[in-house]
């Protein structure tokens, strides 16, 4: 038997001079030949201890073999069963800390392509009506507040088991961040909304601007005859610093300037009516993929100079290891172990950022070393644009016009860990709402839990209607 090579088949990408001009998907795909090359890397382990490393279960063995075999619609349809967004997991799962973090082949070269083949045997279905037996008979009513990761994926797992779900949604447009916070040049929006109709198709109805809190609250969808409520608002509240200068013009939250360009198209005004200014010099503060989206964002922009300041070392930035690697390439700058004191201005608007040096302490309560300040160390980056990616919470809306529901002091949902249950009767929740600012894979997660648990629940009180 030829001997397997060590390493992964390269995935083609767009070169970097050209890509930071355009919003064109960076990674390209596997071809038909490279996607079965990387399949034969895997060793159809019996004890599988990637599939221990999905939050969802994909059944990661047996898609591979089917493409390795060259059947990549049984491989789509294999894993379809488990995880109904593959598309967009096989292009921004952090697969290295999850399944591919688990498998063997990591003891000696690098892990299987997993992320890469799921989004291949993906790909390969495309539009093709592959999504499976549903139950058609409809045995009760669900109401989901979101359409991101979580409350899709609930809603899914819910109507193939024959449920008759909503999805209440307080955009224009379904989808959640994957829409309107991952830039085009990582997650292309046609994908996105071609993932959703899969899921329509499977019966569930999204209703769109609807906020749930302020159209209507969670006690009067229960009276509307819905049995049970699974909710998952993400956590779409940016955080400031709180240092003098936040309101200069020209500072933006991540969420605020991406938003703007994605689902707006600011990117194309006067075309779409949404403005947005990125100048000379973009400056972004945080270490996380949003980070990383907003700079690569503001560069295709036109800034000549854009710079990432982050408080703690490479080392420790929480952004995928490929997304930092792919900014790097771009052009991006790195400022590390720095941290912004004060945002500087003239006439309004912004014209530098004045930083702090630190250095690195001992592990804090996040795991992390903890950064403090060198004192005396100050200086200034010159910036016209700052856009701030420090994190996220909960939008309060929905806790605070629901009476009962509990939540803890910085905003998330207080659930039952096992079954997504929260302190009222019949409510559910899971994803951001839940976790704070976390990753889509963990969404899907809980929105499968809560299914489940909403399906014994509705068992359970003789609710389902058959
Ligand atoms: C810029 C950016 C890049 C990211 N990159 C990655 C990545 O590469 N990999 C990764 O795994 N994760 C990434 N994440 C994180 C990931 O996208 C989130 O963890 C995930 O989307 C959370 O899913 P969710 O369903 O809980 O919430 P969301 O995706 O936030 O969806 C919540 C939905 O609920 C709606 N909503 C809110 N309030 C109401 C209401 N009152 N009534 C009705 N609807 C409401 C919102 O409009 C939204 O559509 C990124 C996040 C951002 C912002
Ligand atoms: S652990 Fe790696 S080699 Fe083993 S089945 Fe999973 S992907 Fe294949």
């Amino acid at each position: 038997m030829p001997r397997k090579r060590p390493n992964k088949v390269d995935m083609p990408v767009q070169p970097p001079h050209e890509r930071k001009k355009n919003f064109d998907e960076v990674a390209l795909g596997y071809t038909e030949k490279q996607a079965m090359e990387e399949a034969l890397r895997c060793l159809n382990c019996k004890n599988a201890r990637c599939v221990e490393g999905c939050p969802v279960g994909v059944p990661i063995p047996e898609f591979i073999t089917k493409i390795a075999e060259g059947k990549p619609e049984e491989a789509y349809k294999t894993i379809f069963k488990q995880n109904t967004l593959p598309a967009i997991c096989g292009r921004v799962c952090p697969q290295e800390s999850q399944c591919e973090a688990k498998c063997i082949r990591a003891n000696k070269g690098e892990p299987v392509a997993i992320g890469r083949l799921e989004r291949f045997a993906a790909d390969f279905a495309g539009d093709k009506e592959l999504t499976g037996a549903v139950a058609k008979k409809r045995v009760g009513r669900v109401a989901v507040v979101g359409s991101g990761p979580a409350g899709l994926t609930c809603a899914g797992e819910l109507a193939r088991m024959g449920y008759s779900v909503t999805i209440f949604e307080a955009l224009h447009a379904p989808g959640g961040v994957l829409l309107y916070g991952i830039p085009e040049f990582r997650l292309p929006r046609s994908l996105v909304e071609k993932e959703i109709r899969k899921i329509k198709d499977m019966g569930v109805e999204i209703v769109t601007n609807v906020i749930v809190g302020r159209s209507i609250t969670i006690p009067e969808l229960f009276e509307d005859g819905y049995q049970a409520v699974f909710v998952a608002s993400g956590a779409g509240l940016p955080k400031f610093m709180e240092i003098p200068g936040e309101n200069l013009n020209g500072v933006y939250s991540a969420n605020e300037f991406l938003t703007r360009v994605n689902l707006m198209k600011a990117y194309d005004f006067p075309n779409n009516p949404t403005p947005i200014y990125v100048g000379k010099n973009a400056v972004v503060v945080g270490g996380g993929n949003v980070a990383m989206d907003a700079a690569r964002t503001a560069k295709r922009l036109g800034a000549k100079n854009t710079c990432i300041i982050y408080r703690r070392g490479m080392e420790e930035m929480p952004a995928r290891r490929e997304e930092i690697d792919h900014a790097q390439q771009e052009g991006i700058e790195f400022k590390t172990l720095t941290h912004p004191i004060e945002i500087m201005g003239e006439d309004g608007w912004v014209k530098a950022v004045k930083c702090v040096e630190m250095e690195l302490g001992k592990p804090d309560a996040s795991g992390r070393r903890r950064p403090i300040e060198k004192p005396g160390s100050e200086f200034t980056v010159k910036a016209d644009t700052v856009i701030i990616a420090i994190g996220q919470s909960p939008n309060p809306l929905i806790r605070q016009t629901t009476q009962g529901l509990k939540a803890h002091k910085w905003g998330g949902l207080v659930v039952d860990e096992d079954t997504m249950g929260t302190s009222m009767e019949g409510v559910y929740a899971g994803g951001d709402v839940v976790t704070g600012a976390a990753t889509v894979i963990m969404a899907m997660g809980a929105g499968k839990k809560a299914a489940k648990a909403i399906d014994e629940y509705l068992q359970s009180k003789g609710q389902r209607l058959n």
